[in-house]
């Protein structure tokens, strides 16, 4: 049995060759699931060797573009390459998934000349042949299911719970996630401001991934501390749910710039005594000890 937690993006809606929008891998023996699918999600989980057949599910936090636009990219490719062979890909999400996946891949959504092509054109036919597929060519079909608070999804080991955020209500409801199983227990926040709900949610947690969009005594607007979360309040929250490791994601430039990302990380200190991770692209985050070592 294993367990492994990548960060393939740790940005914002901001376009940045460094940071992706949000995503991240969870490895749990041969389940592949990304939390969020956000902009440059494919591209980085090709840099990390994954093939994209392997994706077998995805938890959607909220509808942002930035935590969802390589959904449509990563279900196309995946059917595409897995032509007929492997399962349909298993979506999670709050209110709209349904419909955001109906507009992409139906006979009335965005790809439905790329769809009928591939699936009705004789050259399509003998790619799809090449690849091992079997005609007639299927359109792709993720099986969607919308979640609230309180749902559960359960896996092969393994069990998601989902929890209401605070975020951009009432123009698009958000989740936070929280993983568990007998190797550990992983929360992904999506956006929010802080509340009581992700501090149950994320209860002991092995490591917390959060949101962290700006530094709380520079933004004190309450049009954006009443939506999403700075460094402060991250660490509160991880301290208020004793989990073990606090992982920064959602970072703009400005936070990361030298200097200030120092400074971030020595107030969130003062917060949270566990261990604090400033997210990057493509980080794997140990879920055992973190413990200095000697120089080898
Ligand atoms: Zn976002």
């Amino acid at each position: 049995m294993s367990l492994r937690l990548t960060l393939l993006g740790t940005g914002t809606p901001t376009p940045s060759l460094e940071r992706g929008g949000c995503s991240f891998l969870v490895e749990h023996n041969d389940d592949l699931m990304l939390f969020d699918c956000g902009p440059a999600a494919v591209q980085r989980l090709l840099a990390r060797g994954i093939a994209l057949t392997k994706i077998s599910h995805i938890f959607l936090t909220h509808l942002h573009y930035d935590h969802c636009m390589d959904y449509g990219y990563l279900a196309l490719t995946r059917w595409d390459q897995g032509a007929g062979q492997i399962p349909d890909l298993k979506v999670y999400g709050p209110d709209g998934t349904e419909r955001m996946t109906r507009l992409l891949f139906s006979e009335e959504g965005v790809f439905q000349a790329d769809l009928a092509g591939r699936t009705l054109h004789p050259g399509s036919h003998l790619i799809y042949e090449h690849r091992g597929g079997k005609l007639p060519r299927q359109r792709p079909a993720p099986e969607v299911q919308e979640v609230g608070p309180g749902a559960e999804i359960r896996g092969e080991g393994w069990q998601v719970h989902v929890a209401a955020m605070v975020h951009c209500q009432p123009y698009l409801k958000s989740v936070a996630y929280r993983f568990n199983s007998q190797e550990g227990s992983i929360v992904v926040t999506g956006d929010t401001a802080p509340n009581t709900q992700l501090a149950d949610l994320a209860r002991d947690a092995n490591v917390i991934l959060h949101m962290c969009h700006f530094l709380n005594e520079v933004e004190t607007d309450p049009r954006i501390t009443t939506s999403c979360s700075g460094h402060l309040d991250a660490a509160r929250t991880a301290a208020a749910a004793g989990v073990e490791k606090l992982v920064l994601i959602h970072l703009t430039e400005q936070i990361a710039r030298p200097g200030i990302r120092e400074r971030m990380l020595a107030e969130a200190a003062e917060v949270f005594t566990g261990t604090i991770v400033l997210g990057e692209d493509l980080m794997e985050i140990p879920l055992g000890d973190i413990r200095p070592e000697p120089i080898l």
